[in-house]
């Protein structure tokens, strides 16, 4: 094939698959009957407690830190939906599913590692989440990741994951494909399913060992979230009871991922780029001492 026949073939299977998404969500949002209406439009009143509401408002630094705890560098937790959000957004994805079951329907899996859970975006959530992303996760994202295209997050991908007995259990050490994850726990009743981090790494250093520091685990709570960078790797410890639903938010940024193309070295988020760096800079110091040491050693002789 030559250079041209395989340019065009790339270029049209990713137009196919771009236009096949499309009506994959237009056959589902033509036939699916949202159950709660409400979730459709951002309301944030309704959706949120009322101190992430004044923290957002306020859009400081110290109104984030006021509402926020930092457990783990680079991993922020805080109280964010209220309970009865939380109920309606639970009813309305076990609505899609039953819908999905009753029309023998084939759904589409949120991403590679979950067999269960829905991509929100898919029935009707999509602008919805747009609002939560440029409204909410960007204004934090902005102070706390601005290395990682924080203030620049512009599109995402919304979904549910489901953990518990007949769904999935737990799910291996990784990284996202997001600038900015936004996970946040929807409920029901469950134990068990701790987040572990262990630090944030660039493509060449994904498996990379992690340092002491690095390590934290997080036991989630429902309508608490956790905000941290995608490439901030983690994984989810076995639920070992009840089901647990949690609501994520991949954002990212195209202005960030086109920068990234032409840079080597991510020592302002990347542990182990800043580990080499400081490494380099501790021997290049070494080594100026030495030769200093020398130069003296021999005018003194
Ligand atoms: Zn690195």
């Amino acid at each position: 094939m030559g250079f041209w026949n395989f340019f065009i073939t790339f270029f049209l299977n990713g137009f196919y698959q771009v236009q096949r998404h499309r009506e994959y969500r237009q056959k589902i949002i033509s036939n699916y009957q949202p159950l709660n209406r409400e979730l459709y439009a951002m309301h944030p009143s309704t959706f949120f407690v009322p101190s992430f509401i004044k923290a957002i408002s306020d859009n400081t630094e110290e109104s984030f830190r006021s509402i926020m705890s930092e457990p783990s560098p680079g991993v922020f937790t805080f109280e964010m939906l209220q309970p009865q959000f939380c109920n309606l957004l639970l009813s309305e994805v076990e609505n899609f599913e039953k819908w999905v079951n009753d029309a023998k329907f084939r759904i589409m899996r949120p991403n590679t590692m979950n067999k269960y859970g829905a991509v929100l975006d898919d029935f009707g959530l999509e602008t919805m989440l747009d609002k939560l992303m440029d409204g909410f996760v960007r204004p934090i994202s902005k102070v706390f990741f601005p290395e990682v295209g924080g203030s620049t997050l512009d599109s995402h991908h919304g979904f549910v994951v489901e953990y518990g007995k007949d769904r999935d259990v737990d799910l291996g050490f990784h990284v996202d494909d997001s600038e900015v994850t936004l996970n946040v726990c929807l409920g029901k009743q469950f134990s068990g399913g701790e987040l572990f981090f262990r630090g944030t790494r660039c493509d060449k250093h994904v498996n990379t060992g992690s340092q002491s520091e690095e390590i934290f685990d997080y036991s989630h709570v429902p309508g608490g979230a956790v905000l941290h960078r995608g490439r901030h790797r983690h994984g989810a410890r076995a639920t070992t009871s009840g089901h647990r639903i949690n609501l994520l938010l991949w954002c990212r940024s195209s202005v960030f991922r086109e920068m990234k193309k032409y840079q080597k070295d991510f020592s302002n988020w990347c542990g182990e780029c800043l580990r080499e760096k400081k490494e380099r800079q501790r021997l290049s110091i070494a080594s100026a001492k030495s030769e200093l040491l020398r130069k003296d050693g021999e005018s003194t002789a």
